[in-house]
């Protein structure tokens, strides 16, 4: 395994693709929004089988644990999908400390990964060892269909498109951080997105806001599911949105969603 960038060079894939936003354990609306999208879930016990409409590849911009109620069930989704070639999934911030969790590591349980802990503590052995194997190959973006398209859970610039290491690492998990925390706790973040001129289309997630950020040819699709939101894909090439409303607030966020845009 060379540096942590777990093949994140997959131009050879061309898709069709469904591109998910941040689930944070919301497995029920992530089915939901399945069957709006042609795809059939099946459970029988606790396994699952999704099967997609024909062709279809289904990619998770990460951040798939944390806040809402269903974890183990999302990641059971997004499992059974890789292991049967329907479904990719890029590294999330909240993926990658859940991952440092169930490695033992002592991290603080803190935004929502206490919920996790909770519900992974109903499921077994094995199941963890699956979880942990699976967290551990996330790679940290993905470049897709002939290099049109990338999906990195926090964005990517473009001089970073091709390229791995701990600095696009950091990019592609915590976006372009200054530093700094403001007045709710959170880290400041520039825009990157603003300056973004690449002729690769870049979708991601991690910031949410009520409605999609679509600017220079990025998309921000995190409409905040866990905190009353939505959950929202975005089909490619077609660049449709096809979007479900939370059930519920699962999870209340240091501030308003409406104000979370930046
Ligand atoms: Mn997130």
């Amino acid at each position: 395994m060379t540096s942590d960038n777990h093949t994140f060079d997959r131009r050879e894939l061309t898709g069709p693709f469904d591109i998910i936003g941040d689930v944070h354990g919301c497995a029920d609306e992530l089915e939901e929004l399945l069957g709006l999208l042609g795809y059939e879930v099946e459970w029988s016990g606790p396994d699952v089988a999704v099967t997609p409409p024909a062709g279809r590849t289904l990619v998770f911009v990460g951040d798939l644990v944390d806040r809402g109620p269903r974890t183990p069930d999302v990641l059971r989704i997004a499992m059974a999908m890789a292991e049967a070639g329907t479904a990719l999934c890029v590294d999330g911030n909240h993926d990658n400390k859940f991952a440092r969790w169930i490695n033992g590591a002592n991290v603080a349980r803190s935004h929502g990964l206490q919920a996790s802990a909770d519900q992974m503590a109903g499921e077994n052995p094995a199941f963890h060892a699956r979880v942990r194997k699976y967290l551990a190959g996330l790679p940290i973006y993905l470049w897709l269909d002939g290099g049109a398209l990338v999906v990195a859970h926090a964005g990517l610039k473009e001089d970073m498109i091709g390229q791995s290491g701990g600095k696009v690492k950091s990019f592609a998990l915590f976006g372009d951080t200054t530093g700094e925390v403001d007045g709710f706790g959170s880290p400041v973040r520039r825009n990157w997105a603003l300056d973004y001129r690449g002729d690769a289309a870049v979708v991601y997630g991690h910031v949410a806001a009520p409605e999609v950020q679509a600017v220079n040819n990025t998309w921000c699709i995190d409409t905040g599911c866990c905190f009353g939101g939505r959950l929202t894909a975005l089909r490619w090439p077609e660049r449709e949105l096809v979007s479900v409303p939370a059930r519920q607030v699962w999870f209340e966020g240091a501030r308003p969603l409406s104000d979370r845009i930046r």
